[in-house]
């Protein structure tokens, strides 16, 4: 039977509601955070994570007072494996947060073994993953707690900021219901038992997710079929795409290949009127708030740092854009290549 990554319904009044069949919260980070706190992750606790993310992965560990230990990632797809999480991990280390980054899966049948035979929790970053799945599960029910961001630009974005955590430990969900409206004790009104915060997601943001979320699957495809057409057109001794497992069905939040001279070739695509980006240009572990976590060199998130591209993609984009897009790009490297 499938899991669903998340349900979201309005609150009516603004405040914790017990039809909520998932604990809604506000912001992915926040909600990291608390599902952190819910497995009980504090000072003194190491946390693995990926250096091949958004910062707001590794802020979250800060937050709550532990220490991130960077891993490296797999050199085809950029993301964690087990083997990764295993040579960052320590006797302090307590969980991992695994990121399906760029709306890629990540081999989380390796990962979750992984994580039993290092008897630690394994958490989801599914903020760039929404409807991703591995198998047949989607992206975010893999873990103990899977953590969703609505940031407007993610491939189910509300008007605002909002997020979710998703979990199908009704115990911890409890406990993050109540951490997420001021510690309230369940079925007492200004019973506060435990020191929470406010992290309800707001109703508005609510009706718009609720609106779109019946769009997702088919956004999702449509940005397949654009990835497709990239793979298809470009020649990988140019241009690799980041890979996909064939256990998964990912949702390209972004389309991210890897380049020779990519600063030269984002300019001359620049030029052309091609505009790309670099997620992320400096990994987390070199970023200064984190370089005192950082003990050992991350090669392959190095290396991949000065290669990475992310080429425009969006559910609207015609397929003539891509070949537009396909063709310049080609040229561009080429010509990055003979100057
Ligand atoms: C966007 C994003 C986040 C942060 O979400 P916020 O809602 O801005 O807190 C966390 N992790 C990843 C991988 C993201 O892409």
């Amino acid at each position: 039977m499938e899991r669903q990554p998340q349900t979201v319904r309005v609150d009516q009044d603004g405040r914790r509601d017990h039809r909520l069949s998932r604990p809604t919260s506000s912001t992915n980070q926040r909600r990291m955070t608390l599902a952190l706190r819910v497995l009980g992750i504090g000072p003194g606790d190491e946390v693995v994570v990926p250096a091949n993310t958004f910062v707001a992965t590794v802020e979250a560990i800060v937050l709550v007072g532990a220490r991130p230990r960077f891993a490296d990632v797999d050199p085809d797809t950029l993301l964690m494996t087990a083997d990764t999480m295993k040579a960052a991990a320590t006797p302090a280390t307590r969980a991992a947060i695994v990121v399906h980054l760029y709306g890629q899966m990540a081999d989380v049948d390796d990962l979750a073994r992984g994580a039993t035979e290092l008897r630690i929790a394994l958490l989801e970053d599914a903020a760039q993953a929404h409807g991703a799945r591995w198998h047949s599960a989607r992206a975010g029910s893999l873990g103990r707690v899977g953590c969703f961001s609505f940031y407007p630009g993610k491939n189910l974005g509300a008007f605002g900021d909002a997020g979710a955590v998703v979990t199908s430990d009704s115990a911890l969900a409890e406990r993050l219901r109540s951490l997420r409206d001021h510690g309230t004790a369940s079925g007492g009104r200004y019973q506060h038992e435990v020191l929470g915060t406010n992290s309800r997601l707001d109703s508005l943001q609510a009706v718009v997710l609720t609106v779109k979320l019946r769009r997702l699957d088919g956004w999702n495809a449509r940005r397949r079929r654009l990835v497709d057409h990239y793979r298809r057109l470009l020649d990988p001794e140019l241009v690799q795409l980041v890979d996909q497992r064939p256990e998964s069905q990912p949702v390209h939040h972004l389309a991210v290949a890897r380049v020779r001279n990519r600063d030269q070739v984002r300019e001359i695509l620049v030029n052309k009127g091609i505009g790309t980006r670099i997620h992320y240009p400096t990994p987390c572990h070199q970023l200064p708030p984190y370089t005192r976590f950082s003990h050992v060199p991350l090669p392959v998130t190095e290396s991949a740092a000065r290669e990475i591209l992310s080429l425009p993609l969006h559910p609207h984009m015609a397929e003539r854009d891509v070949e537009r897009v396909s063709a310049t790009l080609t040229a561009a490297v080429l010509e990055a290549r003979s100057s």
